[in-house]
């Protein structure tokens, strides 16, 4: 069946290859019935989860800080809680903590009731 939100491109220079539609130009319906994330954070989180073969604990173990999506790889922003709660923007990072970098919220509380 063919992809109606992709068309062959109207650039010369493309040469006829198909692009997709920009996804702004799409109606409200059209982009949900597409099945995306509405909240942007979920949809790193599916892209990461993708990327590690749908292993979400090698989401959690990743290690490729260069990735522009590294720090919301949780599904969290991490900026918005440091704003909100450090006074200092310089400060050192918190020192690493071997049970947060492992475990998603859901084995937090797993591991609580063990
Ligand atoms: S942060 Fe890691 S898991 Fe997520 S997309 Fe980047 S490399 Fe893949």
């Amino acid at each position: 069946m063919e992809n109606p939100y992709v068309r062959p491109s109207p650039i010369i220079a493309d040469r006829g290859e198909n692009i997709g539609v920009a996804p702004q130009n799409l109606s409200y319906q059209q982009l949900e019935a597409l099945g995306h994330p509405k909240n942007p954070l979920k949809a790193i989180r599916a892209h990461c989860v993708g990327c590690s073969n749908g292993v979400i604990s090698e989401v959690n173990k990743c290690h490729l800080t260069d990735c522009p999506l590294w720090p919301m790889r949780m599904g969290r922003n991490p900026f918005h809680a440091q704003s909100k709660h450090s006074q200092n923007k310089d400060e050192a990072p918190v020192a690493f903590k071997q049970s947060e970098a492992s475990e998603t919220p859901i084995e937090k509380d797993l591991n609580k009731h063990a």
